[in-house]
């Protein structure tokens, strides 16, 4: 038999997660010749045998690659000349400009957790256990090429037995840059308030405290967590209140599928998105007999995550039930990475510190998912998912490297840079000084990582946000053309770069529902219907503009919306429409005197179409979160939890002008009137929700049919309502539309950067 060369080069996440020594294995079954190597663009094979096993060979490549490669690209070549004579080895790599992907931190393996459990293992208990199909990946790397001397590890120096591991392609942890072992690699202890507790096994002693119901700081990949027992409201309770933290909801981790069933009812793709390498908080229906309400009040369902590095499976498995997991931090600071700043930050919180010494270069937030009817949708990036790329439409391939500085309070940036979107993590907002900082560093981290020179700086319009203002000094250093970006405008595009539109195929209506975002005539959007593509657009239809009183306050403070809302539908004399209902009562305890002059003089009440605060001022009527909400999106979130059935009811309605303007008087009138009746409050959030999602969806026809177009994208925070957005994509998809709404990048502003770097790549 005649033997053929064949050279084969794959892209995409293929380095540091076992893929050379996985095409070795593959290469010596077959008997080929030849060798494997990385380089800058991904690895490289040059492969010697007959026609029958190069086929075979190429076939079991792409079809079950290690656990945590993507192959996102095969190209091949026949290759001229003889065959070499040695057996198939892995060559040394050669380190070109760097286009392959820095992998995402993966949960521990099945085999590493074998390691773990048992007693005649080397690694019997050791908590950072790891391999090349799992481990921590983004969250230790400080350069590149990613070996060990650029990540934590560096000051770890292997042992004989790790080191040989290290060398052997037959071992599962060939190459694993954070491999480690009790003799040589990173130690585990655990503190009080006086310095380091002397005891055999921090692991059970900490279980121990756990139990006694006591908090403890623990430090996992991507940062601090507090944890407590879930099933103690007291506790729970406690670390509300120390925290400061009034009402966003905890996540919740347990040991294993079963035991989120004993709290949470669990759909098939909800228990694959929680055992999937990236391990995120899947957000789940309660069960009726749950945990203490403290843990999410007010919502139907609940964050809840799988342990994702061996040190809480230890943990886990020594407890009778789930933790409390959130993140590490006093309220409004980011999470903490570093064990000094835990000790200091995290006193008069925590009981004890669960620490060792391997340090957290990059910060990773636990990142959030819903199972939604079709895909998933992804509410936050970070760890587990972050830096994986969001592949675009080819087109992208030749646009100038374009880095988009975000929005501000969910702050992330994105490089866009040969035909490939790497989003950053989640980062937070900006207006804390140590997460603007962390901002700031991981823009140079990102930009060192992925060798990029940006020629285009994007940024949001508002020119007063901390990423607008970066980026412009970014800009004048160097010297990269600055794009300022329209809010609105950027979530549509990063709804249609995450689903591969083409630019010249994009056109389409974008119902953008938000809190605030500045507008191109300076006053402040929030509930647009844009007509456009990546390239511009025209805003063809609006929320009715309703005063925001007292500026951010109004953000915080629902009942100032409705009294807003009030007035723009009835006029001065709003108070006779809620005269005999609870609700005249309540607003009798505010300064509503006050509210109304400040929206008659206008006086700090700009007007703001902003759909956001429109839900604010519905939940309030209905008595949510009425004085205060103590995190963005809390009344919006309450008032779609309380649909508890989905009646057959009909939804209010809206004033449509003809010149686009979506107004709410007769929603009000019939809202206050079911008040009136004691129509029960389920049954009026349910209407609310259909009459706007009905709304929605007639009038993006209407721009959509007058425009030609089929395409439609529901984008905005306010999209990740999931009762609105199946109500309009059922709607919508039952005339025809091509319906989008984000998945893979959160609706909300941290997928923004990505919208704003589609739209200024593609800028004359
Ligand atoms: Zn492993
Ligand atoms: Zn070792
Ligand atoms: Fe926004």
């Amino acid at each position: 038999m005649a033997i053929l060369g064949c050279h084969i080069c794959l892209q995409g996440r293929v380095q540091g997660v076992g893929f050379r020594p996985f095409v070795w294995h593959l290469a010596r079954e077959a008997q080929l010749k030849g060798h494997v190597r990385n380089d800058g663009t991904g690895v490289q094979v040059e492969a010697w045998g007959t026609k029958d096993a190069l086929d075979s060979f190429l076939a079991k490549l792409v079809e079950n690659p290690p656990p945590l490669a993507n192959i996102a690209q095969v190209t091949w070549k026949d290759l001229a000349g003889d065959a070499p004579t040695q057996a198939f080895f892995i060559a040394h790599s050669d380190h070109g400009p760097v286009r392959a992907e820095i992998a995402p931190d993966a949960a521990t393996c099945p085999a590493c957790l074998t390691d773990i459990c048992d007693p005649a293992n080397r690694r019997y208990r050791y908590p950072f256990t790891n391999c090349t199909h799992c481990g921590p990946r983004l969250s230790i790397i400080t350069g590149i090429p990613y070996d060990r001397a650029q990540t934590a590890m560096r000051k770890f120096t292997m042992c004989d037995a790790c080191q040989r591991e290290y060398s052997d392609p037959s071992d599962r942890r060939f190459h694993a840059q954070p491999n480690a072992c009790p003799a040589c690699g990173p130690q585990l202890w655990l503190e009080d308030e006086h310095g380091p507790i002397a005891c055999a096994d921090p692991v059970s002693e900490a279980a121990h405290k756990l139990r006694q119901g006591q908090i403890i700081a623990i430090k996992g990949i991507g940062g601090f967590h507090l944890a407590c027992d879930a099933t103690d409201a007291a506790v729970v309770q406690r670390l509300r209140d120390t925290k400061n933290r009034i009402a966003k909801p905890f996540a919740i981790m347990a040991k294993d599928l079963a035991q989120i069933r004993e709290f949470c009812q669990l759909s098939d793709a909800e228990a694959d998105l929680l055992t999937a390498p990236a391990a995120p908080i899947v957000l789940c229906l309660k069960s009726d007999q749950g945990l203490p309400e403290c843990i999410a009040p007010g919502l139907d369902r609940i964050g809840v995550m799988l342990p994702h590095a061996p040190l809480h499976h230890l943990l886990l498995a020594e407890l009778d039930g789930p933790l409390i997991m959130t993140s590490g931090n006093p309220a409004n600071s980011p999470q903490i990475t570093q064990n000094g700043a835990a000790r200091s930050a995290l006193t008069g919180i925590a009981d004890g510190w669960l620490m060792h010494d391997r340090d957290i270069v990059n910060r990773l937030d636990d990142s959030l998912i819903r199972a939604d009817d079709e895909a998933p949708s992804i509410l936050r990036r970070g760890r587990g998912m972050a830096p994986a790329p969001i592949h675009l439409h080819p087109d992208f391939a030749t646009t100038p490297p374009t880095l988009a500085m975000g929005a501000e309070l969910k702050a992330t940036f994105c490089l866009l840079n040969n035909g490939q979107a790497v989003l950053s993590q989640h980062i937070g907002d900006l207006k804390t000084a140590k997460t603007y900082a962390d901002y700031r560093a991981k823009i140079d981290l990102f930009r060192d990582l992925y060798g990029m020179d940006p020629a285009i700086i994007a940024v949001d319009l508002h020119q007063d946000y901390l990423s607008t203002r970066w980026g412009a000094r970014l800009a004048k250093e160097t010297g990269a053309k600055l794009v300022p970006v329209q809010h609105h405008h950027a979530h549509m595009a990063s709804c249609l770069a995450a689903h591969h539109i083409a630019p010249d195929e994009a056109l389409c209506v974008g119902v953008i529902l938000d809190g605030t975002g500045l507008g191109t005539d300076g006053t402040i959007w929030g509930g647009e219907f844009l007509l456009g593509d990546y390239r511009g657009f025209e805003r063809k239809a609006h929320f009715q503009p309703v005063a925001l009183a007292g500026g951010e306050q109004a953000v915080r403070e629902p009942w100032r919306n409705l009294v807003a809302q009030l007035t723009a539908a009835f006029g001065e004399g709003w108070e006779r429409y809620i005269a005999q209902t609870p609700l005249s009562q309540r607003l009798a305890a505010k300064p509503t005197a006050l509210i109304s002059q400040m929206i008659a003089q206008g006086l700090n009440a700009p007007p703001t179409s902003s759909a956001g605060r429109l839900f604010d001022a519905v939940a309030a009527a209905l008595g949510i979160a009425f004085d205060q909400q103590h995190y963005d999106g809390q009344a919006a979130m309450e008032l779609e939890a309380m649909i508890r059935t989905h009646p057959n009811c009909t939804g209010y309605c809206a004033d449509v002008s003809d010149q686009g303007v979506l107004s709410w008087r007769p929603l009000w009138l019939e809202l206050l009137l079911d008040i009136k009746n004691g129509v029960a409050h389920d049954k009026i959030a349910a209407r609310f929700h259909i009459g706007l999602a009905d709304t929605l969806a007639e009038t993006a026809v209407r721009i959509a049919s007058d425009a030609q177009t089929t395409r439609i994208v529901l984008s905005g925070g306010v999209m990740q309502n999931r009762y609105l957005v199946s109500r309009m994509v059922q709607t919508l998809r039952a005339q025809g539309f091509h319906v989008m709404a984000p998945k893979t990048v959160p609706a909300n502003d941290g997928g923004l950067s990505l919208g704003q770097a589609a739209i200024a790549a593609f800028q004359p």
